[in-house]
Order: C-alpha cells, then structure tokens, then sequence
C-alpha cells in the first residue's frame, strides 16, 4: 500500500474538493509570481465543523530534474467551533491560499489538499519560465 493511492484527482468543474492552481502560463526567470490554489472554486465544499478542508500543501517539480521541493503548507483553522458547541463559532477559515514564487526554470506547480473526512486531492500546472 502507498500513500499515491489514496490521491484522487478529478476535473474541478465536476468535483469540488480538487485544489484549483491560477498562475500565468508564462513567467520571466526570478520574477515575483502570485500563484492562488483554491479548494471548491467551481463548486464550493462545505466548512463546517464537521466537514471543511484543513490544509493545502503546494509543491514544484522542475523540468528535468528527479525531485519535488515543497513550496508552502497552509493551514485553514477555523471552521465555526466554539464553547457553544459545534458551527456555533464566529470564524470560519475558507480554503484559499495566494503566495508568490520566484522561479528559475520551468516546471510544474502541484498542490495537494486534504478534506477532513474526504481525504487528499491533487492537481497540477505547468508554469514556463523565460530567460
Ligand atoms: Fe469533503
């Protein structure tokens, strides 16, 4: 047993729990690039106490080169609990994350989340990089 086999991909538009990429096709080398990964963005998933997405981690895979390097790990915390009981809170964390890249070759963006009770989902974007 692997871990990879519990890593379900989908198209976005028809499963709300895939972690959607937004970056520009194509980048200048070591430019500052705003990359947005967002869980639910065609259909959005429930954040309740009970059900909501924990966290998003996203990576980068060089062309040509045998590893992945992790990017960022973001937390989403809040999800309505309070001493009142369950969805009673007054806070609630949505499951979107912007972060910037600087990037010296081209390669591929790949973002994993985690739905509490829906395991990990995961998706990629190749990203070039000009000289
Ligand atoms: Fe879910």
């Amino acid at each position: 047993m692997k871990l990879s086999d519990f890593i379900k991909t989908e198209d976005f538009k028809k499963e709300k729990h895939v972690p959607v990429i937004e970056a520009p096709e194509k980048v200048k080398k070591g430019e500052a690039v705003q990359i947005t990964v967002t869980v639910g963005k065609e259909i959005p998933h429930p954040n309740t106490t009970e059900h909501h997405i924990r966290w998003i981690k996203v990576f980068f895979q060089p062309d040509g080169d045998p590893y992945v390097y992790e990017v960022g790990r973001y937390e989403f915390n809040a999800h309505g609990e309070s001493v009142q009981g369950p969805n009673t809170g007054f806070v609630y964390t949505e499951p979107v994350v912007t972060t910037v890249l600087k990037l010296n070759r081209s390669g591929t963006i790949l973002a994993l989340s985690f739905c509490n009770i829906h395991g990990l989902w995961e998706s990629s974007k190749k990203i070039a990089v000009e000289e």
